[in-house]
């Protein structure tokens, strides 16, 4: 019998900005807010999670991406209130989007399964017909 490695003692969970979901970090992609010469923010990944400053979180994926984009999630998690410039992100999301359909050609999780997450969740929820998008207002009452 042998123990497991001890690799989920320091289990590195981190919430993405976009779907708002916890997962291993390994999983995920880190961003940081960069100041260029002319004061503009610039929101670059790091994928090898090395420049210092203040991080946020995102699967690599255009669905949280987006999500994230519309929710100014970005500027929330990076505590910056000015504009963002969010390209460098966004086409890297984009490319390791393209990159997982190239080399994935087995992928077979389009069928089912896909559905049955969500609506285990929504069946808690009253009957509103608003889809969880932005958790706006929950941001004032985050006391915990
Ligand atoms: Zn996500």
């Amino acid at each position: 019998m042998r123990h497991p490695q001890p690799r989920s003692a320091h289990t590195a969970l981190r919430t993405c900005v976009g779907c708002r979901r916890r997962d291993d970090r390994s999983m995920m992609v880190r961003v940081v807010v960069e100041r260029d010469a002319n004061g503009r923010y610039t929101v670059v990944p790091d994928p090898r999670r090395r420049l210092p400053g203040r991080g946020a979180w995102l699967h690599p994926r255009a669905e949280c991406f987006e999500r994230a984009v519309r929710c100014t999630a970005f500027g929330r998690a990076l505590r910056v209130t000015a504009q963002l410039d969010l390209d460098a992100v966004g086409r890297w999301v984009e490319r390791a989007e393209r990159a997982r359909q190239d080399s994935g050609p087995e992928d077979s999780t389009e069928q089912d399964g896909t559905e049955q997450d969500s609506t285990e969740q929504d069946s808690g929820r009253q009957a509103g017909a608003r889809p969880p998008v932005c958790e706006s207002g929950s941001d004032a009452m985050s006391t915990r």
